[in-house]
């Protein structure tokens, strides 16, 4: 058995199609949803594990859910926030589309909760300091 957790992002437009079940009807593949969200702008955000009796099958039904508009990335692509050089000037906040960056209160401080994040990378252009970054390694290819 093949078995993979995956970070899928839905755009808006396609939010409301059931992709993720036809994954069973088409490709016979199993899925788990872990976590499961829609933003404000009715983007969608998942997090599954896929199992599959074959990578080949696996491969089919990602390569189906990316020609469909579906964004899938592995946990292996992660953001991190540099601590040392983050001024907590709250820019960031106003673009995070999961609230993975929000500001706690009274403090005024910018946290980052890692496992909110969908990888969305506009934290990283939106940081005037460079303080967000995104960590790869070599695992991090889907397929
Ligand atoms: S935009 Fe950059 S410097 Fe400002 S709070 Fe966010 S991470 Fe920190
Ligand atoms: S990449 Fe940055 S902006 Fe996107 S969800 Fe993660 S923390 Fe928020």
């Amino acid at each position: 058995m093949y078995s993979k957790i995956l970070i899928l992002n839905f755009p808006a437009e396609i939010t409301q199609k059931a992709l993720v079940c036809q994954l069973t009807k088409k490709f016979d593949l199993l899925f788990n949803i872990l976590r499961a969200n829609i933003s404000n702008k009715k983007e969608g955000y998942m997090v599954i594990e896929i199992s599959s009796a074959s990578k080949a099958a696996f491969n089919k039904g990602v390569t189906f859910l990316k020609d469909q508009g579906v964004t899938v990335s592995s946990p292996e692509h992660q953001i991190f926030k540099n601590e040392e050089i983050c001024t907590h000037c709250g820019a960031c906040t106003a673009i995070c589309p999961t609230e993975a960056l929000y500001i706690k209160r009274p403090e005024m401080e910018v946290i980052f909760d890692k496992d909110k994040c969908t990888v969305c990378e506009l934290c990283i252009v939106t940081c005037p300091t460079r303080a967000m970054g995104l960590f790869t390694s070599d695992s991090q290819k889907v397929i």
